[in-house]
């Protein structure tokens, strides 16, 4: 059986999501973001079925956002 580090996989994850909510929350505010790995500015799709979406022209950057 291999082992895997959880904890190291449990804090780059919380440090990602705060990353991603704290980047929705400008993109929903309207600021122009790009995207980390490409520089293309990062697009708000509506919410389509409850879920809307941030993505940039090229996918590397593709959140979804549940909308309650
Ligand atoms: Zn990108």
């Amino acid at each position: 059986m291999t082992s895997i580090d959880f904890s190291a996989l449990n804090k780059s994850a919380a440090e990602s999501f705060a990353q991603q909510r704290n980047l929705i929350k400008k993109v929903c505010r309207g600021d122009k973001i790009n995207c980390t790995h490409c520089q293309q500015l990062l697009t708000l799709i509506p919410a389509e079925n409850g879920i809307a979406k941030i993505i940039c022209n090229k996918g590397c950057t593709n959140i979804e956002l549940e909308l309650g």
